[in-house]
C-alpha cells in the first residue's frame, strides 16, 4: 500500500465520510481547524469499521470529534468555517488553541538538562536510567491519535518544539552519565523517519558504544497505524536489518509499542509487521493510555494482553489519562480505571500480568493506583511510585482519601499527614494544565505514552 495522509486540507478525499450526516461532516471539519488532524488510507481502510461510525473506537482515535470543544467554542469555529474567511478562522482556531495549554508543565523546563548554561534540546533526562531523545525529523506520526498531547509539534509552534540533530551531544551526554542504562528515542514518532535517518542516529551510537548503555528502546505507534513500515515500505528491509545490527551488537533493542485498541492487532498487515520486528531479536513492550469511547472496557483489554503474550509481545504500562480534556472527553476517573484494570487483569495468565497500570505520570513520577482498601470502614486509595525522579521514592506506596470522581493526583487528598510530602509540588502543575486538552502522560515518553 502507498501511503496517502488526510489532513484537513483533503479531508474531503475520505469517501467514507459521506455516510455522515452533512452537519456532523461540518462540524468534524471545523474541530480540525483547531485540533491537529491526520489519519492515512490504511487507518481508514483497514482499521476503522464504517458501520458503526461516530462509535467505532479507532474512528475515534484519529477523527476530531465535536464534543473535544467546549459547545461555546465549536459554535464560534463551525460559523467561522461557515463564513469562509480564513483570517478569521485562523484567528479564532488560534485563540481556542492558547486556551487549551499545549504543552503539559514541568516537561520543558524540568526535564531538558542543562551543560554550561546550555540546554540540551531534544533530550529528556527525568528518571535516572532513562535519557529520551527526540529526533528533529521524528517529531510527526503516520496518523495523530485525538488524545495525544503532543499536538503542540504538529501545529509547529515552534519554540515548543522539542528536537535535536545532535546525535553526538547525546552520546557525550550517555558517557558522562554512567547511572544510564537505557535511551529511549521518541516523538511524535520516531519510526516516521525515513530509515537513512533512522541509521544517522542510530549508527553512531553502534560505534561509539557508550558502556553503560545496554538498551535502545524505540517509542512508536507505526504497527498500529502503518505496519508497512517494516514489510513493504521501501526502506523496511533496510530497517530490519538497522534493528539486527543493535542486537547483534550486544544491545536490547525494545520496541514501545502503543496498541490502544485490539483492533490494531488484529490485521494481517499488523501480523505480517509484528513476526518482522521479531525477527530482529527484537522485543515489543506495549503500553496505551486508557480513555473513554476507545477503550475503556475490560473484556477488551484482556483479548488484547491475551494477544499480545501469544504473539510473543510483552504488556507495559496501562496509562491513566490526565483530566486537561475538552470538557473530559477521554478522561475516566481512577476509581473506573482501576475497576476496568483489575476487571481485565483478572482475566489472563501471570504471563500478560506484566503489564502495570492504571499508572499517572507526574512530576514526581510514575505514580500507579495499587489499591481501593477500606480500613476501618473508610476507603483509601493505595499509591505507589513505579518510577520517580527522586529514586528513593520509587517502589514506596502511599495512600490518598478515597474520591471517587478523582481523574488525576490533583483531584487527591493524602490520607495520613505522612503522605502530604507526595502531593507536595503537584499543585502547579494542575494549575497550568487546567484549560488543556487530554494527553496520556505528562511526560514526553511513554506516552505516548505512546511513542
Ligand atoms: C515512562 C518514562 C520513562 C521510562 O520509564 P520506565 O519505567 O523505565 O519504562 C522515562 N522517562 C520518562 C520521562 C518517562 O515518562
Ligand atoms: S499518541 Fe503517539 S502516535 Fe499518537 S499522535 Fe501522539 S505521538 Fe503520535
Amino acid at each position: 500500500m502507498k501511503y496517502k495522509a488526510f489532513t484537513k486540507k483533503n479531508m474531503d478525499q475520505i469517501k467514507q465520510l459521506a455516510l455522515l450526516p452533512q452537519e456532523a461532516r461540518d462540524r468534524m471539519t471545523a474541530v480540525a481547524e483547531v485540533l491537529p488532524f491526520k489519519t492515512n488510507n490504511y487507518v481508514v481502510e483497514k482499521l476503522i469499521d464504517w458501520s458503526n461510525i461516530p462509535d467505532d473506537p479507532i474512528f475515534q482515535l484519529t477523527f476530531p470529534q465535536p464534543e473535544m470543544l467546549p459547545e461555546e467554542k465549536l459554535r464560534m469555529i463551525t460559523a467561522a468555517v461557515k463564513s469562509g474567511n480564513s483570517e478569521l478562522i485562523k484567528m479564532q482556531a488560534h485563540s481556542i488553541r492558547m486556551e487549551m495549554n499545549p504543552q503539559p508543565a514541568g516537561q520543558l523546563e524540568l526535564n531538558v538538562p542543562r551543560e554550561k548554561d546550555r540546554l540540551l534540546n531534544g533530550i529528556q533526562h527525568k528518571y535516572s536510567e532513562t535519557v529520551l531523545f527526540f529526533p528533529e525529523q521524528g517529531q510527526t506520526c503516520h496518523a495523530y491519535c485525538t488524545y495525544c498531547f503532543r499536538w503542540a509539534q504538529f501545529i509547529g509552534i515552534e519554540e515548543l518544539k522539542m528536537a535535536s540533530k545532535e546525535t553526538d551531544v547525546l552520546i557525550d551526554y550517555i558517557e558522562k552519565h554512567p547511572e544510564v542504562t537505557d535511551l529511549l528515542i521518541t516523538g511524535g514518532d520516531p519510526m516516521f523517519m525515513r530509515t537513512k535517518l533512522v541509521r544517522r542516529y542510530i549508527e553512531p551510537l553502534l560505534k561509539r558504544k557508550p558502556g553503560n548503555l545496554q538498551t535502545i528502546r524505540i517509542g512508536t505507534k507505526a504497527l498500529s497505524y502503518w505496519p508497512y513500515r517494516f514489510t513493504e515500505d521501501q526502506d523496511a528491509a533496510d530497517l530490519l536489518d538497522l534493528f539486527r545490527e543493535i542486537t547483534d551488537s550486544g544491545m536490547n533493542l525494545s520496541i514501545m509499542a502503543h496498541f490502544t485498541h485490539l483492533r490494531e492487532m488484529e490485521t494481517q498487515e499488523a501480523a505480517d509487521a509484528i513476526t518482522a520486528v521479531k525477527a530482529t531479536g527484537a522485543v515489543i513492550r506495549c503500553q496505551s493510555p486508557i480513555l473513554k469511547h476507545i477503550n475503556d472496557d475490560a473484556g477488551m483489554w484482556a483479548r488484547m494482553w491475551k494477544k499480545q503474550v501469544k504473539m510473543g509481545l510483552v504488556p507495559y504500562y496501562m496509562f491513566a489519562a490526565r483530566d486537561t480534556g475538552p470538557k473530559s472527553y477521554f478522561t475516566l476517573t481512577l476509581d473506573e480505571s482501576y475497576r476496568i484494570f483489575s476487571k481485565a487483569i483478572r482475566q489472563v495468565s501471570g504471563l500478560a500480568r506484566t503489564v502495570r497500570g492504571p499508572s499517572m505520570s507526574t512530576k514526581s513520577g510514575k505514580i500507579l493506583v495499587d489499591g481501593i482498601s477500606e480500613i476501618n470502614g473508610e476507603m483509601f486509595y493505595a499509591l505507589k511510585f513505579i518510577q520517580a525522579r527522586e529514586p528513593q521514592l520509587v517502589n514506596k506506596v502511599f495512600y490518598a482519601e478515597y474520591d471517587p470522581d478523582a481523574a488525576w493526583i490533583t483531584d487527591l487528598k493524602p490520607a495520613f499527614d505522612t503522605d502530604r510530602r507526595f502531593f507536595k509540588g503537584q499543585k502547579s502543575d494542575i494549575e497550568f494544565l487546567l484549560p488543556c486538552r487530554t494527553g496520556m502522560d505528562s511526560d514526553a515518553s511513554a506516552q505516548k505514552n505512546c511513542c
